[in-house]
Order: structure tokens, then sequence, then C-alpha cells
């Protein structure tokens, strides 16, 4: 079966003691994982290392990096590295997030160079792709996927494509309680595969997972995730309550 995934997005939330109480709360529910399946922690930087010591020897926990730098190393104030991260042993960092694109002008060209420099460093990129509710209005949301994903990622071979982890994150729906319906969800996640499968072909589109971002919670993971092209979630404000964060992981297929 194809990995299924609970990631959690704390973005620029929750002081180190409220964090640590939050991972906590989650790995004290001592939920099992199978095989297939992972909870991941995207934590602001200074968190990486709590998280990382706090899941370890926790089977398919594990922390994740929100973003990383498009430059490999120098003088970029404030930035961080994949390479820093591989060396504090991470291996998700969430890239091309909407808040990052809208926020901090993140455009396809520098997310396909993070990509690359994840790659590089054995990281997995968490993909995020997703149109805003004005694109969604004049029904354009699928050509506007497609060329995220053509300018960020469809120039790399088969092998490293194998490496990644979509998320589809419909804007409209980020934060704001309006979750995209389940057949929403499923269209955009069915043509994505599709899209991996012309470019590249059908086993390799089947083998990647394509996480829901958007107002997911404990009351709605589980239809989400029942849908066949849907392998999880990226959640944002249920991320940071640990009850609603563990019934989440306990959703996933
Ligand atoms: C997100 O931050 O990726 C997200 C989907 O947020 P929320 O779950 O709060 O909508």
């Amino acid at each position: 079966m194809r990995q299924q995934i609970a990631a959690a997005n704390w973005k620029m939330n929750l002081t180190y003691q409220q964090g640590e109480q939050l991972l906590d709360g989650i790995l004290n529910e001592n939920i099992e994982l199978a095989n297939h399946q992972l909870a991941v922690f995207a934590v602001p930087f200074p968190y990486l290392t709590l998280a990382t010591q706090k899941v370890s020897g926790r089977k398919n926990y594990l922390a994740s990096a929100q973003n990383c730098s498009d430059q490999k190393s120098g003088a970029y104030t404030g930035e961080v590295a994949a390479e820093m991260l591989k060396s504090i042993n991470i291996r998700y960092c969430v890239l091309g997030h909407s808040e990052r694109r809208e926020y901090f002008s993140e455009r396809n060209q520098s997310l396909a160079q993070r990509v690359a420099l994840c790659l590089e460093n054995g990281i997995t990129p968490i993909f995020c792709c997703g149109e805003t509710l004005s694109i969604r209005e004049v029904g354009a949301q699928e050509g506007y996927v497609e060329t995220q994903l053509m300018e960020s990622l469809f120039h790399f071979s088969e092998e490293d494509i194998r490496k990644m982890v979509i998320a589809y994150e419909p804007i409209w729906a980020i934060g704001t309680g309006k979750t995209a319906s389940v057949g929403q969800a499923q269209e955009m996640h069915a043509h994505i595969r599709n899209l991996f499968a012309k470019k590249y072909n059908k086993a390799t589109a089947n083998h990647i997972p394509i996480l829901y971002g958007g107002s997911v919670k404990a009351a709605n993971a589980k239809e989400l995730f029942h849908s066949p092209d849907v392998d999880g979630g990226l959640v944002g404000g249920a991320s940071l309550n640990a009850t609603e964060f563990s019934s989440i992981i306990r959703a996933l297929k």
C-alpha cells in the first residue's frame, strides 16, 4: 500500500514549552503506526532537535522542517540550508506552502531549487500546491496546479520524483474552516496523479503519496482520507491540539 501520512504543520505557533507539551500529549497516546503509515511533525526550526528527540524510538514518527533555503550555503542571513537540516538528521521538509508563496514571494523556480537541495541531502520534500478561490471560481484550478508541478517538479528524474510527497492545499480552505468536499479533494488528487502518470508512468504516479490540506480536523479526517487518491493530510490548526491530531493520525488508512 502507498504511504499514508498525517503531517502536522505548526507554522509559527507555540513556545518551546507548549510544543513539548503538545508532542508529549500526542506521543503518550501510544498510537502504533503500520509500516505504511507516518506521523510527521513540521515544527519551527528551533524546535527540530526537540521534536527529533521526542520521536526517537517511535516507529514511523518523524520531525520535519517547514522550509529551507534555495541556496546551498553562504551569505544568506536568516536562512536555513537543506544541508544543515541533514546534519541534524531531519528527513522531511515542507516546501512551497501557500503562506511561503504569498508572504515570502516563493516562486515555482525557487521551489525547484529547494526541492533539488532537499533531494541532494536525502530529505523528502512535502511539496505543496493549490489554487486560490478566484482561480477555482473560474474553473481554472486544474491548469493552475499543473503549472505549479510542471515548473517545480517535472524536470526531475523518475527516481527523484518517487521520493516526493505532494500536498494539495486549496488556498481557500487553509485556516478558513472551509474544507474542500470529499468529491473536490478526490477529483484534484486524481488529476494530480494523472499528471504524474502522463509525465512519468502509472506505477510512479501510484507510488507518490498525495496529502490533502485545508481545515482537516478530527471530524472530517476519516471521510477525506477514505478517498482512493487521498493519502492523508497536511494539518495546520488542528495539529495544535493533542486530542485532535491524535484522532487524525488514527484516521489514516
Ligand atoms: C496548512 O497549514 O497547511 C493547513 C492546511 O492549515 P489548516 O489545517 O489550519 O487549514
